[in-house]
């Protein structure tokens, strides 16, 4: 039996009507203890820890490498009920953040470890047994590195702190960039090109996407909202947009590899046609099994292919999905989770076959129609071929990175960074580690 926790799937501060969901993740019963920790991970509150982990400096500029454990105090860590559970923790209680973050990482291992076929190995596992999960308010933004997964908070201008603990869409991101250290790894900077970084954020945001969908409540509202006309803006086709970070990625866009040609500086804007040829291979996926279900004729999905650039046809082809989905809304649910199914088995089979040195994405589109060929014979291969066509992917390449970017780029620091890189860092003067040593001392 597995052990209950209670999460958001859309945070409060986003919809305030949304409340958490009780799910069952995989970790059995009783074996999840306070923290919440088990023998992958553990969450930690730090008490003073005044920045993130990484590349930091030291009180006199130099750079030192910040890494895991936190030594000094916590808070008081979530406790399971006399049952080994986590879901008695409602919002309003002290461990309900913890056991939240902890099940948001969890929910997403469970979904991508039966995707991948095993268990996730840490890519940090030579050196620590553990992930430590910790909870920084004060810091504004998310990240996985070198074992640890770290979370801050949005500041909004209003004053408001929204603890990214609470967003499942940002805990699953970081842990798909988790699941690309540990199956695919990380490029020789000699042979890292820039669609490598895209792929990380592309992917990572296809692994929150596909988790997500593994609540049935996405399912339900996703179909209730479009009946099925996934082309319609809606949360699964939207990532929550309050975040900055959030705000320039959404699978449901245009963009194309021609915007990218000439240089880019983000890599999170260069991964979006990445990203968008794969939620369009989801559609088109599950519009297709509407057809073979024969619960949409081909003449409506047809038409909905015509409606992406004809707003005369979007009336029509509602009307035609509204009336289908009235008919049968449960052969829309098995529908969309087949897509889903079949999109995240290819994502994993993809990683698994990719190399990490001069990764471009025309090979994630040649890698995902051997994958096709191999599970299906072929079967969406006009599906895939042409929706990575349509995005120029494969044809184009992002040309240099431009300067201003760096500031969103994660990728090239606390992630990638490896305990051995410590000897590319200037020496720390003896003054200056005895003035860093008293200043977590005091933390
Ligand atoms: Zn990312």
């Amino acid at each position: 039996m597995g052990t209950r926790f209670r999460l958001f799937v859309q945070p409060p501060f986003e919809d305030p009507r949304s409340s958490p969901e009780i799910v069952e993740v995989s970790s059995p019963l009783g074996r999840v203890t306070a923290g919440p920790a088990d023998d992958r991970m553990f969450v930690v509150k730090p008490v003073g820890k005044t920045g993130p982990y990484g590349l930091n400096r030291g009180p006199l500029g130099t750079p030192y490498m910040y890494l895991p454990p936190w030594t000094g105090k916590i808070l008081e860590p979530a406790t399971p009920d006399a049952c080994g559970n986590f879901d008695y923790l409602r919002p309003s209680m002290a461990g309900f953040e913890a056991a939240h973050v902890f099940g948001c990482v969890r929910f997403t291992l469970d979904v991508w470890e039966r995707y991948l076929g095993q268990p996730l190995t840490w890519h940090f596992r030579d050196h620590y047994d553990r992930l430590e999960i910790s909870i920084l308010r004060r810091w504004d933004n998310a990240q996985y590195g070198y074992g640890f997964l770290e979370v801050g908070s949005q500041f909004e201008s209003d004053g408001r702190v929204l603890p990214f603990s609470l967003d499942f869409d940002v805990i699953a991101h970081e842990v798909g960039h988790a699941i690309i250290f540990s199956v695919l790894g990380v490029p020789h900077p000699e042979a890292e090109y820039p669609e490598y970084l895209g792929f990380q954020e592309a992917f990572s945001d296809c692994v929150s996407l596909i988790a997500a969908m593994h609540f049935p409540s996405v399912i339900d509202n996703v179909l209730a909202e479009t009946r099925g006309n996934l082309y319609r803006a809606n949360r699964l086709s939207r990532f929550s947009e309050f975040s900055p970070h959030r705000q320039i990625r959404s699978a449901n866009n245009k963009r194309t590899m021609a915007e990218f040609a000439r240089g880019w500086k983000d890599e999170h804007e260069l991964s979006q046609p990445l990203t968008g040829a794969i939620f369009d291979i989801l559609v088109d996926i599950f519009h297709e099994s509407l057809v073979a279900r024969g619960l949409i004729s081909h003449a409506v999905e047809d038409l909905a292919d015509v409606a992406e650039f004809d707003p005369a046809a979007e009336a029509p082809v509602q009307h035609a999905f509204d009336c289908a989905f009235a008919r049968n809304s449960d052969g829309f649910v098995e529908a969309l989770i087949d897509a889903r199914d079949i999109v995240g088995t290819y994502l994993a089979e993809t990683l698994w076959a990719l190399a990490p040195d001069f990764l471009d994405y025309g090979d994630v589109a040649r890698t995902m129609l051997a994958i096709d060929q191999d599970e299906s014979g072929g079967q969406f291969t006009r599906i895939i071929s042409r929706n990575f066509r349509r995005r120029a992917i494969g044809e184009m390449h992002a040309g240099p990175h431009l300067k201003g970017g760096e500031h969103h780029s994660h990728v090239h620091s606390a992630r990638t960074l490896l305990p051995i890189d410590y000897l590319e860092l200037p020496k720390m003067t003896f003054r200056e580690k005895v003035l860093l040593s008293r200043s977590m001392g005091s933390q």
